[in-house]
């Protein structure tokens, strides 16, 4: 993969352009800046979404993809992610709006799909101090289990 990136790094980076041909198909663009984008600039969810690492994929729409952690926190623990790349939830730009809906409906499906409508929790880690490792936008979604409050 090749990256393209603006000459310097100071300030707030705001596209990053992947020219790889084998990407482009699903919109390369990502959002974020230097320190984050650069830990992991391809990453391994964009992997998981062109079907270049394999996934135990539950729930796929034109918009989100929904699949097992490989780390489960809890006897259900999804992630549900957007097929478009956003790295944090904090660079969410206004015009997805309605894709951030969307996941959060999605994550509805999800939960009733594995039957735990009931009593399920999302989560997002937006930045590293929160606890996010994988700097695509990502909701957990979590069940099976009691849960406590306030999250560590
Ligand atoms: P974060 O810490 O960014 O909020 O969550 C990232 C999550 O991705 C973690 O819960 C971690 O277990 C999960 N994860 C990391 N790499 C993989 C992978 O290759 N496959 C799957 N299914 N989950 C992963």
């Amino acid at each position: 993969h090749f990256l393209k990136f603006p000459a310097g790094k100071q300030g707030p980076l705001r596209l990053v352009f992947l020219n790889c041909q084998p990407c482009l198909p699903t919109g390369r663009l990502l959002v974020g800046n230097w320190t984050e984008v650069e830990k992991n600039a391809v990453t391994i969810f964009g992997k998981i979404i062109r079907r270049e690492i394999p996934a135990d994929i539950v729930y796929e729409d034109d918009l989100c993809l929904a699949f097992r952690d490989i780390n489960p926190q809890a006897p259900v623990h999804l992630l549900l992610i957007p097929k478009k790349e956003i790295a944090r939830l904090a660079d969410a730009p206004p015009e997805d709006q309605a894709l951030l809906g969307h996941l959060l409906l999605a994550a509805n499906k999800v939960a009733r799909q594995l039957g735990v409508q009931d009593a399920y929790r999302v989560v997002v880690n937006n930045g590293a101090g929160a606890g996010q490792s994988v700097f695509h936008l990502h909701l957990h979604i979590l069940a099976g289990r009691p849960m406590r409050w306030p999250p560590g």
